[in-house]
């Protein structure tokens, strides 16, 4: 038997890729799936952003470039931050990766040391935890309540706190709950953390998908919050180019130069291809991501209206991202198709396969007794999820 590193031998592989590849190899043999568990726009990526793809492979655009990326896209990066946070930066600021799951993987190894703590709140996204370990550092999850629409209060960071805490996860529009934070409860949590002296980094990749007002950075809330994030974005989500894989990271210089010695010598330059669309999505009309939003939030009514008539299921109505999720702890111990509902992944394998509908259970997000419902799925399927939901819990 090959000896695997105990650094890897921590890591497991990332629920929410097993499930949709599950899914789709599902799909494949003929059965008739309705995929919830993937986290990706079902939309395409507009057609000038493919254009501009297509040309930069016609004039040859496809050698290495920068390993932080190409001046143009930093500079996009810069004028969106502007734009949509009201945050100003220089090129030097930014880093360009293979996805923000890049970004944010150089981010903590850029920061922690073995030993390191880095507040998580629960539930939290699936690689959080994951990349934090690989780094040497140590996840402390705060669990927070339904009740406080899953958002970590000031009071519970404060809490959290030690000598060891090096930095904190927040990521508003929320995946898996959908929750934005309040610019007032940011200003709540930016005190604490100035005042503790620790690092953000900030993942707001949902940060177009906010439904009821625009979602806030935190690094915008002053200086001395700005100089400790590190935030975390890409076109993935907003532009639906989730295959392209562009993600950056902007935040203090000394960090960003930091994350590019590593992906100096990991993955160099994300491709370059890529790095051409990217700018047009970035400098381009930004209409295709409004109505994409506006479709999202129609979905959103379906679901979150559908669900909730469901007996023994529970959800809040999600202010941002994709995502709805849903307390399942009414259906625990009873039967279903012949089959006791001990857990919450139960409840989704028995939805795979009796009612063929793809959900990710709660657990993989560190909150057993919910599961996670992507709503970035057409009107049609969403209603035909529903009405197979039903009809298996209440049968
Ligand atoms: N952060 C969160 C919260 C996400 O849901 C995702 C989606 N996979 C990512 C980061 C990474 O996005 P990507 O690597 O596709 O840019
Ligand atoms: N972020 C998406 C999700 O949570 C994509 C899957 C992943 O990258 O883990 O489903």
């Amino acid at each position: 038997m090959v000896e695997l590193s105990t650094r890897i031998s921590q890591i497991q592989a990332s629920p929410t890729l097993a499930i949709s590849a599950e899914a789709k190899r599902l799909k494949e043999e003929g059965r008739d799936i309705i995929g919830l568990g993937a986290g990706e726009p079902d939309f395409e990526t507009p057609q000038h952003v493919k254009q501009a793809g297509i040309e930069a492979i016609q004039e040859g655009f496809t050698t290495y470039t920068a390993t932080v990326g190409i001046k143009k896209l930093q500079g996009a990066v810069c004028t969106r931050f502007k734009e949509d946070k009201g945050l100003e930066y220089q090129t030097d600021q930014v880093i360009i990766s293979t996805g923000a799951k890049q970004s944010l993987f150089n981010a903590l190894q850029a920061i922690i040391n073995p030993g390191d703590e880095v507040i998580l709140p629960v539930p939290y996204w699936v690689s959080y935890p994951e990349q934090i370990k690989f780094a040497g550092g140590r996840p402390v999850k705060v669990k927070t309540a339904e009740e406080d629409g899953f958002k970590l209060t000031a009071q519970q960071l404060k809490e959290a706190i030690t000598p060891q805490t090096k930095a904190i996860i927040i990521n508003s529009p929320n995946n898996p709950t959908g929750a934005v934070y309040t610019k007032q409860e940011l200003v709540e949590l930016a005190e604490v953390i100035v005042e503790e002296d620790i690092l953000v980094i900030a993942d707001e990749i949902y940060q177009k998908i906010s439904y009821e007002q625009d979602a806030i950075s935190i690094a915008a809330l002053g200086p001395k919050i700005k100089e400790r994030t590190v935030v975390i974005d890409g076109v993935s989500k907003a532009y639906a180019m989730t295959g392209w894989r562009i993600g950056y990271a902007v935040g203090p210089q000394e960090i960003i130069a930091a994350m590019g010695r590593l992906q100096s010598h990991s993955t160099s330059n994300a491709n370059s291809i890529a790095q051409r669309a990217s700018i047009a999505a970035l400098l381009g009309t930004q209409e295709p991501t409004l109505e994409m939003k506006e479709a999202f939030d129609q979905r959103r009514e379906i679901i979150i209206e559908g669900l909730n008539q469901i007996s023994g299921l529970k959800a809040i109505k999600p202010a941002g991202a994709f995502y709805l999720f849903v307390n399942i702890t009414g259906l625990v111990g009873k039967t279903i198709a012949g089959q006791e509902v001990t857990d919450d992944q139960k409840l989704a394998e028995l939805l795979l396969q009796e009612a063929g509908v793809a959900t990710i259970p709660g657990s993989a997000f560190g909150q057993p007794g919910y599961l996670r419902l992507s709503y970035a799925a057409s009107e049609e399927q969403i209603t035909e999820a529903i009405k197979r939901i039903n009809s298996l819990l209440n049968n």
